[in-house]
């Protein structure tokens, strides 16, 4: 209660900067901001208005597992420099990390940053990755006051929806492929050395950071400072030995947890190679060793997965953890937003009519308005797919109409002697069998896609059908496959 209503008069004192900003005019160039766009989002901005879109190249400095270094994890285009080739020194300190900054200094998004391009373009300035370099806002030439570091994809796990770019397990085992080639080195932690004072926040991602060996080298370093600086992990949370309490005993830590369900078979179907037990009891763990503060839980809803929302949110609020929602783009037959629009609907009306359990805690009430927000998130997929369901069926011809048309080719194959009148009867009857074996709704897709196919392709297929004599397991395999609906969601998403 507290904390909102500071953060309510923080926010309305920065805004009243807002009529006085002066922004770059952008010297013509095609992609730069217009004042308009900025005042816009100066409006919603957290940290109150500022002159820039973004600080990132002023503030941020990111490593990725190929040695390369970028600003933030949505321009991966503009490269500062690659280690070991080139010291961390000359990266940030480099010609690259100079121009990068002049673009944005004019508010100039050409410069690899599409990402945000597209997101101002649309007005959706919430999550854009700039906004929490706002916090540290400056031009000045210095030392990077975040550090995110993305050196291994060293992982004991093979999640369902996870690639081998990010775990080294689903590397090996899932894609066959050789280990990714490891460019961070003892020199590397050497080098960060220079730089660790400044840091203000420092980010570990992986793979598992509690697998890295770098990082073990880094907190000792850090430790060894007595760095006061905030330390953050993402973990699967399979781990947690004696260092790793050391750490979380003597730094300033907070965790984010990837927990995907509440339910022990349905947890280690996803998070595979984890064992459920082991995991809450580390949660926990980590919990206790952080002081009840600094705890988060990561979920990400899937189709599989996605009705353990609200239990999850109900065990953080019992740990007075925070949740954060990771939306799933890819694969996509994994992902909410190719649901029909149906199954969407049933799953809103579950989340609104479930009652969570008593909560107190600073964290419950954030929690609650993360998962009101995931809901109409839900509902926007709903919304978007059902659109792109009444277009395809308003454009699906019906059975009669299909029926008219396949009476008229086949009777076209005949006059041709392409087929005799028995052949013309075992289509129809093979036809006929598919139909039977399908759902109102699927019969509608079927007709409406052989018709369709019929009016493009007319007589060819059926002379193909026949030429070595008709397979017919082949032709109800295929005639099969027309009762699926094409993939209409595909256009709906790209467009949210
Ligand atoms: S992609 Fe966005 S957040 Fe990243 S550097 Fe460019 S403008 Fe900043």
């Amino acid at each position: 209660m507290i904390r909102d209503s500071l953060k309510y008069f923080y926010q309305k004192w920065q805004r009243l900067k807002l009529p006085f900003l002066i922004y770059p005019k952008g010297n013509g160039r095609k992609f730069s901001v217009s004042s308009e766009k900025m005042k816009e989002f100066n409006r919603v901005r957290f940290h109150g208005p500022k002159k820039l879109a973004c600080y990132n190249p002023f503030v941020n400095l990111y490593f990725n597992s190929r040695g390369q270094a970028v600003v933030c994890c949505r321009n991966q285009d503009t490269v500062l420099g690659t280690y070991p080739e080139n010291s961390i020194r000359e990266i940030w300190f480099g010609e690259v990390a100079d121009k990068l900054r002049e673009h944005l200094l004019n508010n100039d998004f050409s410069m690899g940053c599409s990402y945000c391009r597209h997101q101002f373009e649309t007005s959706r300035f919430y999550g854009l990755p700039s906004m929490h370099a706002d916090y540290y806002a400056t031009t000045k030439k210095g030392y990077p006051k975040i550090i995110e570091l993305e050196l291994s994809n060293t992982c004991n796990l093979q999640c369902v929806m996870c690639s081998g770019i990010v775990s080294s397990s689903i590397r090996k085992c899932r894609e066959n492929l050789p280990p990714l080639e490891n460019h961070y080195d003892e020199n590397f932690v050497w080098q960060l050395k220079e730089f660790l004072p400044y840091a203000k926040e420092i980010k570990f991602y992986g793979g598992e950071p509690f697998l890295i060996d770098t990082y073990y080298k880094i907190w000792d370093e850090l430790v060894n400072s007595r760095s006061k600086a905030k330390l953050h992990v993402v973990t699967n949370g399979t781990v947690l030995n004696e260092k790793v309490r050391h750490y979380l005993k003597n730094l300033k830590f907070t965790i984010t947890v990837s927990f995907d369900a509440m339910n022990k078979e349905l947890f280690e179907s996803i998070r595979i190679g984890a064992d459920f037990d082991k995991v809450k009891s580390h949660i926990e763990e980590y919990n206790v060793l952080l002081g009840g503060k600094g705890l988060s839980l990561s979920v990400t809803p899937m189709k599989s997965n996605c009705r353990e929302v609200p239990k999850i949110i109900d065990y953080c609020n019992s740990l007075n953890a925070t949740v954060n929602m990771s939306f799933v783009e890819n694969p996509a037959d994994m992902a909410l937003w190719t649901l029909c629009s149906k199954e969407l609907k049933e799953i809103e009306l579950f989340y609104k009519e479930y009652r969570f359990s008593d909560y107190h805690g600073v964290n419950s009430d954030y929690n609650i308005k993360a998962f009101n927000q995931f809901v109409k998130q839900i509902n926007v997929y709903y919304e978007n797919n059902k659109k792109r369901e009444d277009e395809y069926f308003q454009n699906l011809r019906t059975e009669d109409e299909c029926r008219k048309i396949l009476s008229d080719t086949l009777n076209s194959a005949l006059k041709q002697n392409i087929i005799f009148e028995s052949d013309k009867k075992e289509l129809l009857k093979i036809i006929n069998k598919v139909e039977s074996g399908l759902s109102g709704f699927q019969q509608q897709i079927y007709f409406g896609n052989l018709a369709k196919f019929l009016e493009e392709k007319g007589v060819e297929p059926i002379k193909e059908l026949f030429i070595d004599g008709l397979d017919r397991e082949k032709l109800m395999h295929n005639l099969n496959s027309m009762s699926k609906m094409p993939d209409i969601y595909n256009k709906s998403y790209k467009e949210l």
